[in-house]
């Protein structure tokens, strides 16, 4: 057990999560001023007024006493493009913003090149917001089956209680609506996701989009995604339907193309399944196709995951989103192995490896990245695309440059502040069955904090 006390500090959280790169839980053990005495052998470390200081400080006696040297340095937080994107601000020239990320922050000289290469990307191609522009999310929480790794809002019903859910939601939509043409506000993105959307059937589906298209001032719009995560959700009418209403961008989302870990992970679909969405994608003719994958999932060594990677690029997605496996609070995964993504870190990161140097290979690049907490390797999320089909939205939601205003159970609405860049969080109740029943507050949340200006 690796003893270690901070002296002066009061919130250890930053530095845990650092501490959690290193060692399992099992293995450390934090003490502050509150814990007099300590266990002999303990290691001081000392805060003297600056946070990052002490962290570079953790970080070198864990290198020391591990041998493990974490990518991404002492940066634990989730946005590591935005990070880049306000030190470009403040400092004008890509080349100090990757020095500065190096010596600060001891990230590796690839991590800092990759978050600068995507900041330039995105600066390049998608420019800033307008003031007057805002994204707006719809989601819809229900899906076929849970997966093993699900952490959202996701239920298994059937159409009659869908819906339930879908006359509360669309009371939702129509307030919204009328509150933003008032306040002059106009829909840059806009996002169906869950959930699984088509979940629903082709008349809810309908529906959905015809209060969209009724509600919303879209003279600006520039993406409409659904997500079709499920390729066993997929039928060529859901597709006609999403085509007549002018979505240009869904996801397919395979995760694996090996049925024997899609059954691991207890998604409800095959391989084949997938291939034959695409088809059916395809004959539709969606402009962008987007494919998440999942690297570092159960029994999957680096060889099956690229074999999934090459197959996904086979069938023609032009978006491929690169996760890392996450065990999440609230997942059955964290429930049956906690430690899970303590394990094989080295594997996983052979994968991303790999995957980057594929997709750069066939003229795929990353346009978006974020990371998450409990990954295997503490590594991110890479959004890859061709010919610039990206994903609008995503960028967005990872800038906080733009409000948000997410619809729907689990919908957390981001208010931007530009004054003072800063958001505030107006959130739904996530449970369906809640939103449902307090529909009448939940419009109200959102006259009080998002529509009183
Ligand atoms: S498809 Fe997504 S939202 Fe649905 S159960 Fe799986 S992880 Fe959860």
């Amino acid at each position: 057990m690796y003893g270690l006390k901070l002296r002066s500090v009061e919130n250890t959280n930053p530095y845990e999560e650092l501490v959690k790169l290193f060692l399992l839980p099992s293995q450390y053990q934090i003490f502050t001023d509150h814990d007099e005495p300590v266990p002999e052998g303990t290691e001081i470390f000392s805060y003297q007024g600056d946070k990052d200081l002490l962290k570079r400080q953790l970080y070198h006696a864990l290198v020391q006493r591990t041998g493990k040297h974490p990518k991404w340095g002492i940066l634990t937080g989730i946005r590591p493009v935005k990070l880049a994107r306000d030190l470009y601000d403040r400092m004008g020239s890509l080349e100090k913003v990757r020095a500065y990320l190096e010596e600060t922050y001891l990230l590796e000289t690839g991590k800092a090149r990759l978050i600068c290469d995507i900041h330039q990307y995105q600066r390049q191609n998608l420019g800033q917001p307008k003031a007057d522009s805002v994204g707006v999310y719809i989601g819809i929480p229900f899906c076929p089956t849970r997966c093993l790794y699900c952490s959202f809002t996701s239920n298994q019903k059937g159409p009659e209680e869908i819906q339930r859910y879908l006359s509360a939601l669309f009371q939702e939509i129509q307030f919204a609506g009328a509150q933003m043409k008032e306040s002059g506000l106009k829909t840059e993105s806009l996002y169906i996701g869950g959930g699984t959307p088509t979940t629903l059937t082709d008349q809810q589906l309908t529906d959905l989009l015809a209060h969209v298209t009724r509600s919303f001032d879209l003279s600006q719009l520039k993406e409409c995604t659904v997500e079709a995560g499920r390729p066993d959700t997929i039928t060529p009418e859901k597709l006609e339907v999403l085509k007549a209403f002018g979505v240009g961008r869904i996801s397919i989302n395979p995760q694996t193309m090996h049925d024997v870990t899609l059954e691991r992970i207890g998604r409800s679909h095959t391989a084949e399944q997938t291939r034959q969405a695409f088809q059916m994608a395809h004959k539709a003719e969606i402009p962008v196709i987007n494919a998440d994958l999942i690297a570092g999932l159960p029994g999957e060594e680096p060889d099956d995951f690229q074999a999934s990677l090459d197959q996904v690029l086979e069938l023609g997605a032009n978006n491929v989103t690169v996760h890392t496996l996450a065990v999440k609070r609230s997942s059955r995964l964290k429930e049956l192995d906690e430690n899970f993504h303590y394990r094989q870190p080295e594997q996983t990161e052979e994968m991303l490896e790999r995957a980057a140097d594929t997709l750069r290979g066939k003229g795929y690049e990353p346009y978006y990245l974020y990371r998450q907490k409990h990954t295997a390797g503490s590594t991110e999320n890479i959004g890859y695309c061709k010919d610039d089909a990206l994903g609008l939205y995503n960028v967005r939601i990872m800038e906080e440059a733009q409000s948000i205003i997410a619809l729907g159970a689990g919908g957390i609405t981001k208010v931007y502040y530009p004054a003072e860049n800063r958001l505030e969080r107006v959130p739904n109740v996530s449970n369906y069955e809640i939103y449902i029943e307090r529909i009448e507050e939940m419009l109200e949340r959102k006259r009080r904090n998002l529509f009183r200006r």
